[in-house]
């Protein structure tokens, strides 16, 4: 049995994934229903608006046949039909009939039929803050829809958004008994048993030009979770500390963490998002060893050279902020692919993308997080919530596949990339501009020490994700961390 995670966003449909239905005091509002779900024509008499909860139309799946697969490479064929295997494995017939997919198997949502607030807690239904009241799949536009319930006293920050039609994000549970490789047909019912093609190349061509995904022709899906973003983490962090202060009582980072699961675990990243895992400690590790050699460096010696394509002059961090602006609309994508292209962001910049326009909350902070930055990883390491910081993977982001956001990164990588050509580059343009070091903008806040703590601490695990595989590049972060 294979457990997946499915984001319904990373099918990228052209509409909002989630949608509040236009309810009367006596029921739905029957045009919007027939234009937004119209697959849900029979049922909509019986669906009554319920005190205290709000109903929502939820797009969960595409069908592999019109969406093809998603960013996560799983394929979701409509039905039942047969298959034919471009380079079938050994013993394997060219073609062999799929299970009924989305068409038999959509219905299992309603199995267990509960809807999370996060996906850590989808075993009990006692932590449920929603119903699923029924499930469709439409043939017409070809994707699996959800009609679900929401406490509205659970989902307050999200009914907000969607009533803006900002986009929520979801994370669907789902197993299968076993998946097959699109290219050679081998089934597997564990990761282990994967075939080279599943494990080493998902989502790539072959050279006739058949894509590797998964197919999942028999999804059993057991929930649908609401999922947090890297804005509503950050700001939950820093509410927590105001209500701490408020109460007079101490925040550690465990109790974030353990705040029910507002941030994703790199159990769940590791998996989902990077395919293998991380070992996170030993590049901590390396990260604090390089803070010391950076201390000691002297500006004629090697690292004290690079630390000058990143001052002020080179070009670094030149930024239009109508890029930060595209790269924030994608949050998860801008991440994955900025840290595939080498694309590593200061502070500051770092902030403005991961929240978006609300980075408003946190500028004052800006000069105080920087003071922290010579001595990070040193301290993080020595800390009692060493774990917390290991565990999170929020920032990992995803395989962006989207082509406006590569073209943004693309557009960042003389002025923000780490690899050798535009390093030394920026070297060229530094000796010839005159370097310096950048202002420091507004003056120190003092008294917001914890909420720069808790802000360091999160561009330090943006950091950690950055350089998951890129081990060379730690002496050239650690000068984006320093010099900027
Ligand atoms: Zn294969």
């Amino acid at each position: 049995m294979l457990n997946k995670v499915i984001h319904p966003h990373s099918f990228n449909f052209d509409y909002p994934v989630s949608q509040i239905v236009d309810t009367f005091s006596k029921g739905i509002d029957k045009g919007w229903m027939s234009k937004r779900a119209a697959m849900f024509d029979d049922v909509k008499t019986d669906l009554k608006p319920e005190k205290g909860k709000t109903l929502v139309h939820l797009i969960s799946t595409g069908s592999g046949e019109t969406y093809g697969s998603n960013n996560n490479a799983d394929y979701f064929n409509k039905c039942a039909y047969e298959w034919e295997f471009p380079h079938p494995e050994r013993g394997m017939t060219k073609k062999a009939m799929l299970d009924g997919g989305l068409e038999k198997y959509h219905n299992t949502f309603m199995k267990r039929g509960y809807v999370y607030k996060h996906h850590e807690n989808n075993k009990d239904p006692k932590f449920a803050s929603g119903m699923i009241k029924c499930e469709a799949y439409n043939p017409k536009m070809e994707r699996g829809e959800l009609i679900v319930a929401l406490d509205n006293d659970k989902w307050t920050d999200e009914l907000e958004k969607m009533s803006k039609e900002e986009p929520v994000y979801w994370s669907i549970g789902c197993c299968v008994p076993t998946d097959g490789c699109s290219v050679c047909g081998h089934r597997r019912k564990t990761k282990s048993e994967s075939c080279s093609h599943v494990r080493d190349n998902l989502l790539q061509m072959t050279k006739e030009g058949h894509q590797v995904f998964a197919l999942n022709d028999t999804p059993l899906f057991h929930d649908i979770s609401g999922v947090f973003r890297p804005a509503d983490k950050i700001a939950f962090a820093l509410r927590t500390l105001d209500k701490a202060a408020s109460e007079k009582t101490v925040v550690s980072s465990i109790d974030l963490a353990e705040a029910e699961g507002f941030y994703l675990p790199t159990s769940y990243t590791d998996r989902y998002v990077l395919g293998r895992s991380f070992d996170r400690l030993t590049t901590l590790k390396k990260l604090a060893s390089m803070e010391e050699e950076i201390e000691k460096a002297t500006d004629e010696s090697p690292i004290g050279m690079m630390k000058e394509a990143f001052c002020i002059g080179s070009g670094f961090d030149e930024i239009d902020p109508r890029t930060i602006t595209k790269l924030a609309m994608n949050i998860e994508d801008s991440l994955g692919g900025m840290s595939k292209a080498s694309v590593a962001l200061p502070p500051e910049t770092f902030f403005k993308v991961a929240l978006g326009n609300r980075y408003g909350e946190v500028e004052a902070h800006m000069p105080s997080v920087r003071t922290k930055m010579p001595v990070l990883f040193r301290e993080i390491l020595a800390s009692s919530d060493l774990d917390e910081f290991i565990t999170d993977g929020t920032y990992d982001g995803k395989p962006c596949l989207l082509r406006n956001i590569k073209e943004e990164i693309s557009k960042l990588a003389e002025s923000h990339s780490l690899a050798p050509e535009a390093v030394r580059r920026r070297l060229t343009m530094s000796s010839l501009n005159g370097t310096g070091p950048r202002p420091s903008g507004a003056p120190l806040q003092k008294t917001a020490s914890g909420k720069a703590d808790i802000l360091a601490r999160e561009y330090g695990k943006y950091l950690l994700s950055f350089v998951k595989d890129k081990g060379e590049d730690i002496q050239k972060l650690s000068c984006v961390m320093k010099v900027s």
